[in-house]
């Protein structure tokens, strides 16, 4: 098959409702952090497959361990039989969760998780609202698209649930309260006590759903002491907190979790992406009065706990401790960082460097004192990677994604940095023609 052939005919099949493209890689094969496609053509990946292959594209463990399950037990039902793989994997997600006595639930997309995830805090709390963040994502089914606070069309087309509110997300380089870091006080904070203080709807808040690090809002990293003050308020209140590791989670950002940068422990966390090595594996990790407080079936699937995907679970957490994987994101991510604020001396279009670990965005602007968003510039940035061999996408239409997988050896990170500032002196050189924005639609 000839790649346009296969281009012309996803447009015939599928509707732009299931996806967006960033560039027109047919990928046929990948291995750690390389993908080629059907021409041969070879690309670093520095989007790691939308954050989902922490351990490399086609980990040699997590191969091995589905091709052996799957010989053995392809599926045995969860709801009804005791297949022992989702056993094993939910007691060592309870191990590695930073919440005491924990219960789990497997299922199969960020989005479910976290659709189940606003079901226990509903029934667990007898309360109905959420408190979600402006900027957030939690995913496409209702729910969670409910929760979320990201611009999504689809919401005002086909309604949503309803008691969510949002708030605005701590954002020192964009702040929302038009303040500086230095003297800021942190006013997100203030904003949410004066809040609650004023509106009696605090009482009936079930939750607050978090991400540690807002993924697709841009990489957004809160300041350092905003979770510890946040759970205080939360807890006078009764608020339960939720925070979403769906991107953030598995080691990304140099922790099994990334709110354990924060010092403070979530009433639940949501698992996805990374979890099932590239295949569809998510989960709900919540303290145990909370996990036990809908009736049987309240939230199961018939493909959740499946042995296969349970096992190749298991195997990307086995390679994460094996391989020390959380020391290597922490040290390839500083590394990353220092690299890119070097590039940001010589480049123009970098307003802002920010991360932890290997979650790391680029925000790509027109002018460093507006810090207008250069959307332009940012399509012609990853068209550019794409030409040049690299994938890239992008966040907030403005932000590059730097999401490489944690095992991305030394010499091809540093070939993947090179291409990027090469693509980005040629956007600044006016190297790359207008033309090229109608292929890029990102979001
Ligand atoms: N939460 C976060 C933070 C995400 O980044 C995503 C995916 N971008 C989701 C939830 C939804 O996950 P999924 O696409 O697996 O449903």
């Amino acid at each position: 098959m000839k790649k346009e052939n296969v281009i012309e005919r996803y447009s015939k099949v599928f509707p732009k409702a299931a996806r967006v493209t960033y560039a027109p890689i047919v990928g046929v094969r990948a291995k750690n952090a390389k993908v080629w496609d059907i021409e041969g053509r070879e690309y670093i990946d520095f989007l790691a497959d939308a954050a989902v292959q922490n351990v490399g594209h086609n980990n040699d463990r997590v191969v091995k361990s589905v091709l052996d399950q799957a010989q053995r037990l392809l599926h045995f039902t969860f709801i009804y039989g005791f297949p022992v793989e989702p056993l094993l994997l939910a007691e060592k997600l309870v191990e590695i969760s930073p919440i005491e006595s924990a219960k789990v639930i497997l299922g199969l997309s960020g989005s479910d998780a976290n659709d189940g995830a606003i079901k226990f805090v509903r029934a667990y709390t007898k309360k109905r609202t959420i408190l979600s963040y402006l900027g957030s994502y939690y995913g496409a089914t209702y729910g969670a698209m409910s929760v979320t606070g990201l611009d999504f069309e689809v919401r005002s087309i086909v309604g949503e649930l309803s008691d969510v509110h949002y708030i605005p997300y701590p954002n020192c380089y964009r702040c929302p309260f038009g303040k500086e870091p230095k003297s800021c006080r942190l006013a997100c904070i203030d904003y949410i006590k004066i809040k609650f203080e004023e509106e009696v709807y605090a009482d009936g808040i079930a939750a607050l759903f978090a991400e540690p690090i807002q993924g697709d809002a841009g990489m957004i990293v809160p300041p350092e002491n905003y979770f510890k003050k946040l759970k205080r308020i939360l807890d006078e209140h009764g608020i339960l907190l939720v925070v979403d590791e769906i991107q953030s989670g598995l080691g990304r950002t140099g922790r099994w979790f990334a709110i354990e940068h924060f010092g403070v422990t979530p009433d639940i966390i949501t698992l996805a992406k990374p979890l099932g090595g590239g295949l569809p594996v998510s989960a709900i990790i919540g303290r145990e009065d909370i996990m036990e407080s809908l009736p049987p079936l309240g939230h199961a699937f018939t493909m959740s706990g499946n042995p296969v995907t349970s096992k190749a679970a298991l195997a990307v957490i086995e390679e994460i401790e094996e391989r020390n994987l959380l020391k290597r994101a922490e040290k390839l991510g500083t590394y990353t960082i220092k690299r890119l604020e070097e590039m940001k001396e010589e480049h123009e279009l970098i307003g802002d460097v920010r991360g932890k670990g290997l979650m790391i965005g680029i925000d790509l602007v027109k002018d460093r004192e507006t810090k207008e968003r250069a959307y332009a510039e940012t399509k012609k940035v990853v068209w550019r990677a794409y030409e040049l061999g690299l994938i890239l996408a992008f966040l907030h239409g403005n932000v590059l994604r730097i999401e490489p997988p944690l095992t991305i050896e030394k010499d091809v990170l540093d070939e993947g940095l090179d291409k990027l500032e090469q693509a980005i002196s040629d956007v600044e050189d006016g190297k790359v023609d207008d033309k090229v924005l109608i292929n890029v639609q990102g979001w």
